[in-house]
């Protein structure tokens, strides 16, 4: 339920009506957005009389919200979330950000390469995989322990925040020990409803990618398994969904962009790497995602992308990045959201 407040509501008479309302057992979310103050309400409201909220002075009108997702939904914070980094950098609302590295961190020189490239072509953030998720056991695993510890180099090193993914809970500890900055939660995950309430409870940055089989709202009521325990910092990410289509890995749904930032107030990331699995494909997808209005891209470069441990296909070359990321910034002023 949301209870939009007239203009003229003054501090005491929202802080009265908050207390009023949580004696009823329900939790408040107040939004002070840039055309209305909104009181979300979340929790069993069978005991919140609607008539008697739209009699009092300061309220304007009263909706009761339909979708299985609150505080994720626009209608309970209109604003864009931003999502801001312990060194400044901004995502969503306007601020657009590239991350770019490995897929897996493969090595001390690798990850500094790779790391060294793409922020001299423009990426904020830097990527690559320590614990991975492949299809077979018998493939690259990802160096664990010892590839978070690199990508702490590679972040002292650069300066770029790291985004990395977590498999287990049981991680969050190493994570938090070895300065990640945004917690991944990969498409095989995404609906692991205990690893996503132990990332409600920490004070991180999520990235959530959406289910291989996944709906939109789907990706939201997982988004709100996170944000239900405490955690608003959340940031979604379409990567490409399971279709009939063969010519390309996944087939990249860009209109989860628009259709997104409609029901959400949540950064979108869009991730053409995964999407497409060739990398002639990434740069096209990039724009268009760009140009779509993504808050935020994720793409896998690699320094030598034939002899890639894990999805050289999809991989960029840092040239080849350069060449993307230019491209990128370059249409990004003429992007209309
Ligand atoms: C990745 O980012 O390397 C990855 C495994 O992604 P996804 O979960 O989207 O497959
Ligand atoms: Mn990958």
């Amino acid at each position: 339920m949301i209870i939009l407040l007239k203009k003229n509501a003054n501090q005491t008479q929202i802080e009265h009506l908050t207390e009023r309302l949580k004696t009823l057992g329900v939790q408040t979310n107040l939004s002070v957005g840039s055309a209305h103050t909104i009181i979300g309400l979340v929790g069993d409201t069978t005991n919140v009389d609607v008539d008697m909220l739209e009699a009092l002075d300061i309220v304007e009108s009263v909706q009761r919200i339909q979708e299985p997702f609150k505080k994720a939904n626009r209608r309970f914070h209109e604003d864009d979330t931003i999502i801001t980094l312990e060194n400044g950098v901004k995502i969503g609302g306007g601020n657009f950000q590239i991350m770019a590295g490995p897929c897996s961190v493969e090595s001390e020189e690798q990850i500094l390469t790779v790391a060294r490239a793409v922020k001299e072509a423009g990426a904020t953030i830097l990527r690559g995989g320590a614990f991975k998720p492949r299809t077979s056991p018998y493939a690259f695993q990802g160096l664990g322990a010892e590839g978070l510890r690199l990508l702490k180099l590679a972040k002292h090193e650069t300066g770029l925040p790291i985004v990395t993914e977590l498999m287990d809970a049981s991680h969050i500890e190493l994570f938090l020990e070895n300065e990640v900055d945004i917690f991944q939660v990969g498409a095989r995950n995404m609906q692991n409803f205990e690893l996503l309430k132990q990332l409600g409870k920490i004070n991180k940055p999520v990235l959530l990618k959406r289910g291989l089989a996944n709906t939109l709202q789907e990706l939201l009521t997982s988004a709100e398994y996170i944000m239900a325990g405490g955690n608003d910092q959340v940031m979604l990410c379409e990567r490409g969904i399971r279709t009939f289509e063969t010519r390309t890995r996944n087939t990249l749904d860009l209109s989860a962009i628009p259709v997104l930032h409609k029901l959400t107030h949540l950064p979108v990331v869009i991730d053409p790497s995964h999407a497409t699995g060739v990398a002639s494909l990434v740069p096209p997808m990039a724009l268009a995602a760009a140009a779509g209005g993504a808050d935020a891209l994720i793409i896998e470069v690699h320094n030598n992308p034939a002899c890639a441990l894990c999805d050289g296909a999809q991989s960029l070359t840092p040239e080849e990045f350069a060449e993307m990321s230019r491209r990128v910034r370059a249409i990004l002023p003429y992007v209309w959201r």
